[in-house]
């Protein structure tokens, strides 16, 4: 199987990579999005199959027995994500580059495996103040889950310089159209 390229964008969840991955999926053709494993439950209007492969914690840990995953983590307590190999293989082989939206060590284990092929993007919130109010805000979490959340994102914050580009996000509109330029000259070369 000819391997293509992948782009990651990891950051706390609440920095905006969700916002900017599906604005460069809009923007440039090339890009198709991995769809991640999980044992969460659909929030909002989510859709399988679409945001994520919604499974149980049964289907997930045979799963990872039988090594369908490239990388997962038990991104909170008893709630796994991962991706599946497949999901990228069927990406490549339709032509497209990969691009994921995932937590920081996660990405950091996708750019370990794949090197030259990666670019692995941090987004950086402006403060861990304002990735506070913008989880609050969101209003989907109950109070454990975001004082979880809220815990993550504060160790996260310090793995940026292990990253090949840290994008900051103060400004939405400012971060999506660097993040364009940023993914279509990796897309040239
Ligand atoms: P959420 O529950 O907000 O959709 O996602 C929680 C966190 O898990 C986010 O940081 C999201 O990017 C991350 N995530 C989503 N899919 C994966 C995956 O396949 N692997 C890993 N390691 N993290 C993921």
């Amino acid at each position: 199987m000819k391997e293509g390229k992948l782009i990651i964008f990891s950051a706390p969840s609440g920095a905006g990579k969700t916002t900017i991955v599906q604005y460069l999926l809009t923007k440039i053709p090339d890009l198709e999005f991995s769809i991640s494993a999980t044992t969460r439950p659909p929030r909002g209007d989510e859709k399988e199959g679409k945001d994520y492969y919604f499974i149980s914690k049964e289907e997930f840990l045979h799963k990872i027995a039988k090594k369908h995953f490239v990388e997962f983590e038990e991104v909170y307590s008893g709630t796994f994500y991962g991706t599946l190999r497949e999901e990228i293989e069927r990406i490549w082989a339709n032509g497209k580059t990969v691009i994921f939206d995932i937590d920081v060590e996660g990405g950091l284990h996708l750019k370990r495996k794949y090197g030259e092929a990666a670019l692995a993007i941090f987004v950086q919130p402006p403060s861990l103040q304002v990735l506070i109010e913008r989880l609050t805000g969101r209003g989907t979490d109950s109070k454990e889950k975001l004082q979880e959340r809220f815990a993550k994102a504060e160790k996260e914050l310090n793995y940026a310089p292990q990253f090949d580009i840290i994008l900051k996000n103060h400004d939405l509109q400012t971060a999506c159209a660097e993040a364009e330029l940023l993914v279509t000259n990796f897309l040239k070369n």
